[in-house]
């Protein structure tokens, strides 16, 4: 492992730093309503590891579950102090961690954008440059229907 391969972040009081080692599983851009609600922004960027690529350096973070409409667990990961989300573990992908694209250390935005999902709940002003869009996603598979205020559409 050279240097290269390593990445540092935070949040934004910095007491969470952390750090992942080697290339994203994938990374992209979700336009979901759980996205949305979770950045109170327009979409969100996760960038995935594999959970032995990201090591905690340092902080204390706090945890919010919930079921998604897949019927599984989602688990948001926020820094304890100022509340950044940091992280997030799909139950869908157990082996698998997603990282916030925003909260990398500059050059922040050093991944590609090679998928864009969810865009039947998108902004109408986002205009985002990937190599796959998709209306729900490839793993989309409901179980129950969500609230509207859920569901985006
Ligand atoms: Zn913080
Ligand atoms: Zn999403």
């Amino acid at each position: 492992m050279t240097d290269g391969d390593k990445h540092e972040g935070g949040c934004l009081c910095g007491e969470v730093r952390f750090e992942v080692s080697g290339q994203p599983e994938f990374s992209g851009v979700c336009h979901c309503r759980y996205c949305q609600l979770r950045s109170g922004s327009a979409l969100g960027v996760s960038v995935f590891f594999k959970k032995q690529n990201l090591r905690i350096t340092r902080g204390t973070l706090k945890s919010y579950k919930f079921k998604t409409e897949s019927g599984k667990e989602m688990d948001y990961q926020s820094c304890a102090t100022c509340s950044t989300t940091l992280f997030w573990e799909p139950e869908m992908v157990p082996d698998l961690v997603g990282t916030a694209g925003g909260v990398y250390d500059p050059p922040t935005f050093w991944y590609s954008c090679e998928l864009e999902v969810f865009q039947r709940s998108k902004a109408d002003f986002v205009h985002i440059d990937s190599h796959k869009s998709y209306n729900t996603s490839r793993l989309y598979a409901p179980v129950h229907t969500d609230d509207p205020r859920l569901m985006g559409e």
